[in-house]
């Protein structure tokens, strides 16, 4: 089943459930106001986490072809809930194919995989939504590399090191500071990087003594 037809079950599921929590508070006889608020709230903050954390943008065929850490492709497959066994290859040619189906689409949905499993009883018609941002120029989304981005970097987007002021790479992680900041500026970039970051600084926490502590 598609992720979004898995949330879309999934939450029928959490609706009703919030609808149980407001039954329980009339039956505890709560203010008639505070029925109605709790429950609201509480659909609220998931429509929230659910629209924040898992409708990401779609990386372009290009872009995947960006990627030259295999590390940064598992967790991008891992955030589209595609396979991550196998190397480099077999993680990109996947990837690819994701991009190829969702070609027409700037953002997509990803599900966990408990979700995704327990979504199948239900189907719910999916609209494609239509690109949004598409002319952004060469790094990722197409654009061109610029020592004005790059003196504007201050920390390695990475490991958080600071910069130094010649180099485009950071001097204690070996990131590409100029594409992992552009694709820092993404939503799906800052899952990549959040998961990229914390790895790494678990590496070099062993290897370097003298790191500022993770944001
Ligand atoms: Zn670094």
């Amino acid at each position: 089943m598609e992720p979004k037809q898995a949330w879309g079950a999934f939450s029928i599921i959490f609706v009703l459930a919030d609808m149980i929590v407001a039954a329980i508070l009339i039956d505890l006889e709560f203010d008639s106001l505070l029925v109605v608020a709790i429950p609201a709230i509480i659909l609220l903050i998931y429509l929230y986490v659910l629209y924040k954390r898992y409708h990401v943008e779609v990386v372009p065929e290009q872009d995947i072809m960006l990627f030259e850490d295999a590390d940064d492709l598992r967790i991008l497959c891992s955030i589209y809930g595609l396979g991550t066994s196998g190397e480099e290859d077999e993680l990109r040619e996947r990837l690819l194919d994701f991009a190829r189906a969702n070609r027409d689409n700037a953002f997509t949905w990803v599900a966990p995989r408990a979700v995704l499993s327990l979504g199948s009883a239900l189907e719910m018609p999916s609209t494609p939504r239509k690109s949004t941002s598409s002319s952004r120029q060469p790094l990722l989304g197409g654009r061109m590399r610029s020592s004005a981005r790059l003196s504007g970097i201050d920390d390695c987007p990475i490991c958080g090191s600071k910069v130094p002021r010649k180099g485009w790479v950071c001097t204690e992680c070996g990131a590409d500071l100029e594409f992992y900041f552009v694709l820092g500026e993404t939503k799906i970039g800052k899952l990549v990087l959040s998961e990229k970051a914390e790895s790494v600084r678990r590496k070099l926490r062993y290897e370097v003594p003298t790191l500022r502590e993770p944001r």
